[in-house]
């Protein structure tokens, strides 16, 4: 039997945010490029599926992909800004088992400042809100944290508690799918000081689940200071990514687009067992970027259970004992703390390049459409159009 992947379907680049961290909005995909139902059909048989965009409730046809990566993935979770309200609630009612992460970057203000979208708190909640009342299951908040939200990292925690919701972090990452690459934490004690008290209160929880996240924003602190991986990055192995172009890649945090192939004009086995794939994971046997997001720590820490299992299990014996997480586990707070490593250091260990040439990952077709209009006109009007019909 063939064994099941993880796998990451990017079926637009298409976005109506102006998000501060990601630029994606403005190098969109073009609709007519975009990834189709013949394409999904032939990914393999996977245990965890993510759909993704760009803004995903963009495409129309969102539920005949749903429809078809139904049949072959165990679990699909759909990442969104929340925005499309009605479309969210429609494709639920038919599909009452996948799951939804809303990106929420933090109470209200802070939030529509760093996505640029009016109302966008309130329109992420409400939708959050009727997928509950509607008995969905599967719901959460997902945030990038950053200096200008780090302080509603635990308020917005606790809001996402009382919903009985999954409460998903990020950080700060810099690569082509984010069109990005200046991205940086500046005053990182202040933002690791926020990780500190959600990693507490994640594990004072009675929560198996939340503890490990506990590990996870543990492994955030390690990153936001530019230190390795806690756990190995096997991306590509046994995950995936597929753009919008069918172009299928390890992962969505390399500084260029690395590809395996393509699914529009392979077979799934054919590119999987290609000397382009097997050079990609060479690549990524030696990649220093060690990136920390979940779509590459959660394959790692099944993989590598006993490392977060013990830590788990180191820590909730410290609490028996009444004594909680510091962030000063980390040698290296410890040592930025008592000056052994200057900021500048720590800037250069982190992904950000001032100089970079940002590769955004688009087609040949899709670029030239940015001659005449800005991504943002080309979405904005694509978006009217829609809603005319
Ligand atoms: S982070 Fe997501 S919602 Fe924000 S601009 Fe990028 S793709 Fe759009
Ligand atoms: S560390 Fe892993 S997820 Fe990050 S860019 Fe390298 S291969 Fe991709």
């Amino acid at each position: 039997m063939q064994k099941k992947l993880n796998g990451t379907v990017i079926v637009t680049y298409r976005c109506n945010a102006r998000c501060t961290m990601c630029n994606r909005y403005k190098a969109p995909s073009k609709p007519e490029e975009e990834i189709s139902i013949e394409t999904i059909k032939k990914l393999p048989p996977m245990y965890f599926t993510n759909i993704t965009g760009g803004e995903p409730f963009i495409r129309t046809d969102l539920k005949d992909i749903v429809r078809e990566l139904r049949k072959k993935s165990d679990r699909i979770v759909i990442s969104t800004n929340g925005f499309f309200t009605d479309r969210i609630v429609d494709l639920c009612k038919e599909f009452p088992d996948i799951g939804i992460r809303i990106s929420i970057e933090g109470l209200e203000q802070t939030n529509n400042e760093i996505r640029g979208l009016d109302d966008g708190f309130n329109r992420g909640y409400t939708t959050l809100k009727k997928l509950v009342d509607m008995g969905m299951k599967d719901m959460g908040f997902g945030m990038t944290v950053q200096d200008k939200n780090a302080p509603d990292l635990v308020p917005l925690y606790k809001l996402s508690d009382e919903l009985n919701m999954e409460f998903a972090t990020a950080s700060l990452h810099n690569s082509f799918y984010f069109v990005e690459a200046k991205n940086i934490i500046h005053d990182r004690p202040m933002v690791a000081k926020n990780f500190e008290d959600l990693v507490n209160e994640l594990l004072n929880s009675n929560s198996p689940k939340k503890w490990f996240r506990a590990y996870f924003n543990h492994g955030l602190i390690n990153y936001i200071y530019g230190q390795k991986r806690l756990l190995p990055c096997d991306m590509s192995f046994d995950t995936f990514f597929i753009d919008p172009y069918g172009d299928v890649m390890p992962c969505n945090g390399t500084k260029d687009k690395e590809v395996m192939g393509n699914l529009n004009r392979q077979t799934w086995d054919e590119l999987w067992n290609s000397p382009e794939a097997e050079a990609v994971r060479k690549k990524v046997r030696c990649c220093d970027r060690d990136c920390w997001m979940i779509g590459s720590v959660s394959p790692a820490m099944h993989k590598y259970i006993w490392i977060p299992l013990l830590w788990v299990l180191r820590h909730k014996l410290k609490f028996w004992t009444k004594k909680k997480y510091s962030m000063y586990e980390n040698k290296i707070v410890r040592d930025y703390r008592d000056g052994k490593v200057t900021k500048e250091e720590l800037d250069k260990c982190s992904t950000c390049d001032l100089c970079a040439a940002i590769n955004d990952g688009l087609s040949d077709v899709s670029r030239e459409q940015l001659k005449n209009m800005s991504g943002e006109e080309i979405v904005a009007a694509d978006i009217k159009s829609q809603m005319g019909k």
